[in-house]
């Protein structure tokens, strides 16, 4: 089991990783900066959004326009602030214009947002929204009939409680969905509560193949020239308050 050090550390390098990911060409050459995710990298509670706007591409941080005043609001009603949680999105970069992320997209970046989930090890994700809910639960039932009813998911190697919630963007414009989404929120300090479901057994590693007697001529190594020390992460970011 790695230490909250290790996993912290593991966190980083992801995120440096993502920085400079080319994986999309279109969003690697429109985006200002990639929006890796932020809050509390030990949260209980992850939040999964759809893709960084404008806003939160000139920013680098998720959900810092008028969705993200809504999810701040939605947060303090139930007792808890962006530092509590963690909020990622399944796209790391800016759509241009904001259109929907195309299915090659969220396939590129997902394993971005599995070591997330990895690595923070949250007892309950909500997922904001279709994209989310559709990716994290791996089949096509949309928010409409799946919102507010938590259920237990494998999600990479963890089983946690997955919750669905309407789009804080989709609520600011009409007030029954706002309604929906604040009742959902209310149930979510009792979800939290919850014992942690029980976790898939780890798969045994392969028996190592022994190694031959022959000793093996170490190779001549080319001699490297000193590298300059990688830039540091934003302090917003990884929950690095
Ligand atoms: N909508 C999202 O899904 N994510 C953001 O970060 C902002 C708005």
């Amino acid at each position: 089991m790695p230490t909250k050090e290790e996993r912290r550390a593991e966190l980083t390098a992801v995120y440096r990783q993502a920085r400079s990911c080319t994986r999309c060409p279109e969003l690697a050459s429109t985006r200002t900066q990639v929006v890796f995710g932020s809050g509390n990298a030990d949260a209980d509670l992850m939040f999964v959004g759809e893709a960084p706007g404008a806003r939160e591409d000139e920013q680098g941080i998720p959900f810092v326009g008028a969705a993200g005043k809504l999810l701040g609001e939605l947060l303090a009603e139930v007792g808890l602030t962006r530092e509590d949680v963690f909020v990622v999105n399944v796209l790391k970069c800016r759509p241009p214009g904001n259109r929907d992320p195309l299915p090659a997209e969220i396939e590129n970046c997902s394993d971005y947002l599995m070591r997330q989930v990895e690595l923070i090890e949250p007892r309950v994700i909500c997922t904001l929204g279709n994209f989310a809910t559709k990716l994290l639960r791996a089949e096509p039932t949309g928010i409409s009939r799946l919102h507010g009813q938590a259920e237990i998911r494998v999600i990479g190697e963890r089983a946690v409680r997955l919750y669905p919630l309407f789009h804080p963007a989709a609520a600011l414009y009409t007030r029954s969905l706002l309604d929906t989404l604040r009742a959902d929120f209310a149930r979510l300090p009792g979800l939290l509560e919850l014992a942690l479901p029980e976790q898939p057994r780890p798969v045994e590693p392969e028996p190592a193949v022994p190694e031959p007697a022959i000793a093996a001529v170490p190779e001549p190594q080319p001699v490297s020239e000193p590298q300059p020390p990688p830039e540091g992460p934003n302090e917003r970011q990884l929950g690095l308050f």
